[in-house]
């Protein structure tokens, strides 16, 4: 059932909803598009139905669009999706004209006449090039950009001047040498999701059942896509070490996202390595590649630890949403990461090459639900407080009524 702004005054009170009535009566005669370039998968595919949904039932006419790509245009902005995020790239003459040839090709089916245009990430990022610009453009990065690969940044950059603003995720990501404004706004989860709503205990176990998970030891989950930034081996190294101070299990979810051609790359060679046949093996390890909603939510409530080892990251959703439920996360010091995670009061952070701090931290946890239950409690209100939808949308009308 599609959801309403009033379905969340029993989560964030009465001042929150007025506050949205109120500011959106200022915009509620423009119309604003979002384009994105994948409907599943990933952070962004995750945000955007849910917002563009409510900012509708604000009164506010929100459309949303998908760039179509062929197979070599995501090869390709995958690669920079790495180099944003610091990996090399050769930037051959070839990658960029695929690159400009599909969105020149997409804009010439997609009339955008609205009063606010919302780009998301560098897939479509050079569409402002091929439509005749007649109101404010904004492209929201949500990488992590403080170290891209210089020349690609060059290229990139001179699709960006064009933008009357920016927003990024994190204060930590505002480009120097950028100089149209910038703005932090962050992420969010939607509470009344499938994936972050309360599910019932029955459904929890139908849902164990049907995946094959197994309880009887405690269960130390990482929910991410298979990407080299979300560091899925040394998360199988960091349980291996757990493992020989407690007996649990690890779970690796990660569905693929349509965007993200390296996913299968990655997941084949994990699964391909001896060591996680062996652990596969003795079912100390369970890897779930199915796009399931209801899944992420169980293994969100069910696990003891929720691990998110990445290397990079712009925000993590995954954080926020195992916070919500008041699951203790221990997880990198990266990116957006210690928006959401204030060390021992929220959740844990560690350096992410610390595999030995990162397993005294979950074995302590695994020996200790006293102290779980008390990080856990706070996670939730601080989510609560700074990172639901709500807040997301207070953040887009604020801007927008600035902006128009
Ligand atoms: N996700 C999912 N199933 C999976 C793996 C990830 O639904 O098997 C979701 C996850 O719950 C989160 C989003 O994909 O909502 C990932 O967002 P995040 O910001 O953590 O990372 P990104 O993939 O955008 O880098």
């Amino acid at each position: 059932m599609l959801r309403s702004l009033s379905d969340y005054r029993e989560i964030v009170g009465d001042g929150v909803l007025s506050e949205i009535y109120k500011k959106s009566l200022k915009i509620c005669k423009k119309h604003i598009v979002h384009i994105n370039s994948t409907y599943q998968g990933g952070g962004v595919a995750e945000i955007l139905p849910n917002l563009v949904s409510l900012m509708n039932d604000a009164g506010i006419d929100t459309g949303w669009r998908i760039l179509h790509g062929d197979s070599d245009f995501f090869s390709i902005t995958k690669k920079f999706h790495n180099a944003l995020q610091g990996e090399k790239i050769n930037l051959s003459k070839i990658k960029r004209r695929l690159y400009l040839e599909n969105n020149e090709s997409f804009s010439r089916f997609t009339h955008i006449h609205h009063d606010c245009v919302i780009i998301h990430d560098p897939q479509p990022l050079p569409l402002i090039n091929f439509q005749r610009k007649h109101q404010p453009w904004i492209w929201r990065c949500h990488i992590d950009i403080s170290h891209p690969n210089q020349e690609l940044w060059d290229f990139l950059k001179s699709f960006i001047l064009r933008y009357d603003l920016m927003i990024i995720s994190d204060n930590e990501f505002y480009r120097k040498d950028l100089p149209i404004p910038q703005r932090v706004i962050y992420p969010s989860i939607d509470p009344l999701s499938p994936k972050n709503m309360e599910i019932s205990e029955e459904l929890i176990r139908k849902t164990l059942r049907k995946f094959k998970i197994p309880t009887d030891k405690p269960l130390i989950t990482q929910v991410s896509r298979f990407d080299k930034w979300k560091d899925p081996e040394g998360v199988i190294e960091v349980f291996q070490r757990v493992k020989e101070e407690i007996d649990c299990r690890l779970v690796l979810c990660g569905s693929m996202a349509a965007d993200d051609p390296e996913g299968m790359q990655i997941y084949n060679k994990i699964m391909n390595k001896p060591a996680t046949k062996k652990l596969i093996q003795k079912k100390d390890l369970i890897v779930l590649t199915a796009e399931n909603q209801i899944l992420v939510n169980t293994l969100q409530r069910v696990s003891s630890v929720i691990i998110q080892k990445s290397l990079r990251e712009g925000f993590g959703l995954t954080v926020t949403e195992a916070l919500w439920k008041g699951t203790p996360v221990v997880a990198s010091k990266v990116g957006g990461i210690p928006n959401q995670i204030i060390h021992e009061e929220t959740g844990f952070l560690l350096q992410p090459k610390d595999y030995a701090g990162f397993a005294r931290v979950i074995v302590n946890l695994l020996q200790d639900p006293g102290l779980c239950e008390k990080i856990g409690s706070r996670a939730k209100e601080h989510v609560r407080n700074n990172f639901l939808i709500t807040r997301h949308l207070i953040d887009y009308l604020d801007l927008l009524g600035e902006i128009l």
